[in-house]
């Protein structure tokens, strides 16, 4: 039988453990062109609040009752494609369950040289390939630029810091908690890491960055943005990567209409803010792959995992990511010890 998690209902709001339901179903038989696979690994990612959203989106929304959006990692169990035999480890869209059936074209094969499967659905995965993408095409750092990145513990935010650095960089970190910040700067190597929940973010903000922000690489919005954008540079880069402060809310955060301030910077500063999913760049991810496992084998690039075990640790895990209650990659081994 397939183990598997469907939307029970949509949320309103923070997600609760009674918007999933845990059920058990036939696994599919195999047509021509697919593979089955023995899932290992979830990964559980921002992305998948929106999924469960119904508001219009770059892509559809679940159904109620359809099983939840992911990727996964796993070994083909069984194979109607030429292009993959048993046993090989893949990476694909399996969705939140313990067996998927998948377009073979649709599949990756993870590569040998990567030291743990899991990895494929952070750093040597989409999120690596998301910080990669971002920073090259949008943020284009120069060296000697100060380069903001929130989230900075996270599987985006970690990569474009650790990256950032490494094209010569001045690299602020913004993270939720001190453990957080005191791993951003000692182990990922950012010259500095500040907490968003300090009340005088603003101003530690204005302290590190005394030549002002080239480029503000952005996970979360909110409170963070208004701190960042008053010291924005001329001609200042802004990949707009996520908002995840937001994906909880049920409404616009009252106040004062403040698109004229927004507008006015973006004209005299002469700032590009561009939004990207990172499926926008297909033709780029070959070489990000490449460059990513090069730099994390030779040990020049750090990484964090936040691991759960079993697949019912799921919907909780979720819950707690889009709160920040998360350090670092969040997946769930799905064949736990
Ligand atoms: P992370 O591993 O960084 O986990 C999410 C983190 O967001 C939390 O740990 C928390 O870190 C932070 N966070 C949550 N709520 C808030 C808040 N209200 N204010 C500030 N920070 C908050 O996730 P990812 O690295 O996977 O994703 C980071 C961002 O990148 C997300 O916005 C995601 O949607 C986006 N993304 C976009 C892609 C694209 O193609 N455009 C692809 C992949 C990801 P802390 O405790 O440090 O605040």
């Amino acid at each position: 039988m397939n183990r598997q998690i469907i939307m029970k209902s949509r949320p309103v709001g923070a997600p609760q453990p009674h918007n999933f339901e845990l059920r058990e179903v036939p696994i599919p038989e195999l047509a021509a062109g697919e593979v089955r696979v023995e899932n290992h690994w979830l990964s559980l990612d921002p992305y998948m609040r929106g999924r469960m959203s119904d508001a219009p989106s770059y892509s559809a929304p679940l159904e109620v009752g359809d099983v939840m959006e992911g990727e996964t990692v796993g070994r083909v169990q069984a194979s109607r494609d030429a292009r993959f035999a048993e046993g090989e480890w893949v990476v694909g869209r399996g969705r939140w369950q313990t067996h998927s059936v998948l377009e073979a074209g649709q599949c990756r094969k993870l590569s040998p040289q990567i030291p743990k499967p899991s990895l494929a659905l952070g750093i040597l995965g989409m999120p690596g390939v998301t910080a990669y993408v971002g920073l090259k095409h949008i943020g284009q750092p120069k060296p000697g630029e100060t380069v903001v990145v929130a989230a900075a513990s996270g599987a985006v935010g970690a990569v474009v810091g650790q990256l950032a650095r490494q094209a010569g960089c001045r690299v602020v970190g913004i993270a939720g908690t001190e453990a957080k910040c005191q791993y951003v700067s000692e182990t990922l190597g950012f010259d500095v890491c500040l907490n968003h929940r300090a009340p005088d973010l603003a101003r530690q903000l204005k302290d590190a960055c005394p030549e002002g922000i080239d480029v503000y690489f952005e996970n979360v919005s909110g409170p963070v943005f208004e701190a960042v954008f008053p010291l924005l540079n001329d001609f200042a880069r802004i990949p707009v990567c996520g908002l995840i402060s937001f994906y909880n809310a049920t409404g616009l955060p009252s106040g004062p209409d403040r698109t004229p301030l927004l507008m006015r910077a973006i004209l005299t500063k002469r700032l590009t803010f561009r939004g990207f999913i990172v499926t926008d760049f297909l033709a780029d991810w070959p070489e990000a792959l490449q460059a990513l496992e090069a730099a994390f084998v030779a040990g020049t690039l750090q990484y964090q995992e936040h691991v759960l075990s079993g697949l019912e640790a799921a919907p909780q895990g979720l819950i707690d990511l889009l709160e920040g209650k998360n350090f670092g990659k969040v997946v769930v081994d799905l064949k736990p010890a």
